[in-house]
Formats: C-alpha cells, structure tokens, sequence
C-alpha cells in the first residue's frame, strides 16, 4: 500500500482542475486561483481551454493532454514536476478524467511520488444524476455505450439485472438510438434525460422507456438516467428459493448469476442457496 499526502509535501503537485459544463458561473474560486498560480496548463483542446482563460484573464503556457497521447503526455508533466512546476490537468468541460482522458497521467503521476490535487466542481454526470430526481443510491455510472450496435446491446445486456439506477452518456446524434436499445433490452423502466444541463436551455425530460419517446431532432449535450431492475415484490415473497433462481435463468441469467442475484435480494448466503438449490432440483 502506498500512502501520498496532498499538501504540505513541499513538492509540486498536478492538480485536476474542474471547469464548467455549460456555465462560466460554476467556476469554482479555487479553480481559478489554481490555474492562475499554476505554471503550466495541460488542456484537452488548448484551444476550447484558451477561451475559458481569456474569461477569467488567465494567461499561461498550455500544452496538450488528450486521449491519444496519454503516455507522452504522463512524461511531459512528470518533467515539468521534477522542475520545481505546479501543473494544472483540464479537460474541454466538467471533470477530467469522467469520460475524458486523465487515468493513466494521474496513475504515473503518483507512481513518481508526487501529489496529485483533485479539486471538486461540475460534472454532467451528478448534476444530471441529481436533476433527475430518480434514486441516486446507489448508482452505476456507464458513460458512453460502444458505438457499434451489437456492442451497445452486448453491453446493455450485461446491465440487465443490474438494480442500481444506471448513468449513460450519450451524443445528440446517437440519442434516439440509445433510447431504442435501452427500451430493446429494459422493457419498462423508467427514465430521465437531462438535457444542456446549466445552459440557457437546460431541460429535463422523464417518461417510461415504453413510450417509445421520439427525440428527432433533440439536439445539444444529454445525460440519460434509467432506473434499475426491480424483482416484482409478490413474485419475491411468493416463490420458493429455487423458483426465484429459475425464474432468473428464464429470463436468461447462468445459474451462478441467478443464485447470486436471489442471495441479493433476499439476504439469504449465496451458500445456502446453492445447498437448497441442490437439494431441491434433485
Ligand atoms: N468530463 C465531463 C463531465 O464531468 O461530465 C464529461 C465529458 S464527456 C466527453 C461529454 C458528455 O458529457 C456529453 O456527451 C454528455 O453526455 C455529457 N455532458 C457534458 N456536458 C453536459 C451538459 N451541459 N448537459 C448534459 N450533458 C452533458
């Protein structure tokens, strides 16, 4: 185990800079005044990042952090921290690192023993999560489903049983897509879309994915919210333990998965389920 102190190291630091979703006001004071008193701003975009400092009248060096050259990038900042520079990690908008690049930097950063900052702020994810008004504990962040159809389905149906309220991202071009498939492999469950979030025109929408919504020409930027599965009460109370496993494999659970999916909801050991399950289908 390794244990690394954030401040008061009296070693530069790589500090994970939050910025704004959709609204300069979100800016935090504090990630202003680090980028101000960094030496060196490593941006996703220099420059959609550029136009975020010229706001706050920020000027300083930038260099380029994005998906494709993580590892370079990790080499670039690690020189810049064993020269004595504070070094600032932003991604275009929200939380670096939340569906953007940033894991392998902060994960070499810290293997070379200096601290890395997170600073909190504005991420589409809780603030579409929160928006919703559905259950937010606990939930499954997904972030964006592979683009190819079979992939997004594969997926989907590995998130089938899964009873937590689960958090996809998606681009305004693929939405109607998102929602045919979710409704393909959910059924009924409800759903959320947050839309623009803390822009001028910041919706929610919410309905049953059994509506089958139209969303042609939604457009801007969209969290969307789905609940979790949900075991139907009577059929739980009702049914033997081996009935509730094989009432699982029908809907095409593995036999492991079902037994472990009954220990979850009725708290009985996985163990014990499988004992009765052996005794019981004999
Ligand atoms: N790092 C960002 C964060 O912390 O949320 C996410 C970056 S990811 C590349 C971009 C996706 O986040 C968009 O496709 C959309 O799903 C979601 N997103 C970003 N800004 C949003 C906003 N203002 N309203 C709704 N969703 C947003």
């Amino acid at each position: 185990m390794e244990r690394l102190k954030s401040y008061d190291t009296g070693k530069p630091t790589l500090y994970l800079v939050p910025t704004p979703i959709g609204n300069l006001e979100d800016m935090t004071y504090r990630a202003v005044r680090i980028l101000q008193e960094s030496d060196v701003i490593y941006a996703e975009d220099t420059r959609v990042t550029q136009k975020l400092l010229r706001h706050f009248q920020i000027s300083k060096p930038m260099k380029v952090a994005h998906e494709h050259n993580q590892t370079i990038a990790s080499q670039w900042i690690l020189s810049d921290l064993q020269e004595g520079k504070n070094v600032a990690l932003v991604s275009d908008a929200g939380m670096p690192l939340v569906s953007d690049p940033g894991a392998e930097v902060v994960s070499s950063i810290r293997r070379h023993g200096f601290p890395v900052v997170c600073l909190p702020g504005p991420s589409a994810l809780l603030t579409g999560l929160v928006a919703s008004g559905m259950k937010v504990h606990p939930f499954l962040f997904v972030g964006f489903l592979d683009a190819k159809k079979n992939k997004r389905i594969q997926s989907l149906e590995e998130l089938q049983f899964r009873t937590e309220t689960l958090v996809f991202y998606e681009a305004p071009h693929r939405i109607q897509e998102l929602m045919d498939d979710l409704y393909q492999v959910f059924g009924s469950r409800s759903f959320a879309i947050a839309r623009e979030l803390t822009k001028t025109f910041e919706e929610i929408l919410t309905g049953n994915l059994e509506e089958q919504p139209s969303l042609d020409g939604l457009k801007g930027e969209m969290v969307v919210i789905v609940s979790g599965y949900e075991q139907p009460q009577e059929e739980i109370t009702n049914l033997s333990i081996v009935e509730q496993v094989d009432l699982f494999v029908k809907d095409g659970m593995s036999k492991t998965d079902a037994m472990k999916q009954v220990s979850l909801l009725t708290g009985i050991p996985k163990n014990t389920i499988y004992q009765e399950y052996l005794k019981q289908s004999k």
